[in-house]
């Protein structure tokens, strides 16, 4: 059974434990670098990423983090998640940092304030013929992919929601809020390889 963490400082922690459990995965809370040390991947939610960032320095993880990113580790973020993945963060509260690893840059709060939430549905090639069901909360767009890094889906007007390189995959959007279950699924399947 695949030992998955959730960075629990801040944010929807328990709506990813939910399907992590549901997909038959062993989720644990990651708090501490201890924790960290002993899951086979990690699911940074969504939530503020300024406020994930300075909790995770606060509590030593930001370089235990990018260490395991570094080694390989599989890792899924998903909205503010995806912020602190991605090695170049533009609209960044100041002195705001991200753990960094995917060779992209993401506008954080791209689609507007919180009443502009919308939910959508994406076509993503990889997960197989039906279409996600994908929750926007605030979300970040990418606006540059770099040569390491892969686009896994796209909205309609082409703005670029889902990317993954190597075993990391970032999302805009929330699959776990709207019951989308692939994603994780990736995620467990990266633990497999
Ligand atoms: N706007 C948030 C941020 O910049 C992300 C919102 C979310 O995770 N739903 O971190």
């Amino acid at each position: 059974v695949a030992r998955v963490g959730v960075l629990a400082l801040q944010g929807d922690v328990r709506e990813h434990t939910r399907i992590l459990a549901g997909l038959g995965a062993d989720p644990v809370l990651v708090r501490r670098p201890e924790e960290l040390a002993a899951v086979d991947a990690l699911v940074i939610p969504g939530g503020e990423s300024s406020v994930i960032d300075k909790l995770s320095r606060m509590f030593a993880l930001q370089q235990p983090i990018r260490a395991a990113i570094a080694e390989g580790m599989p890792v899924l973020g998903t909205c503010a998640g995806l912020i602190m993945l991605a090695d170049e963060v533009l609209d960044a509260i100041d002195g705001q940092e991200s753990f960094g690893g995917m060779d992209v840059a993401v506008r954080r709060n791209a689609f507007g304030r919180q009443t502009e939430s919308f939910e959508t549905t994406l076509d993503v090639p990889a997960l197989g013929r039906h279409p996600v069901s994908a929750t926007f909360i605030r979300g970040p767009v990418v606006e540059r992919v770099g040569a390491k890094a892969d686009v896994l889906a796209t909205l309609d007007d082409g703005r670029i929601v889902a990317v993954e390189q190597g075993a990391l995959i970032g999302l805009s959007f929330h699959p776990e809020i709207s019951g989308e279950t692939r994603f994780h699924e990736r995620l467990l399947d990266r633990v497999r390889r």
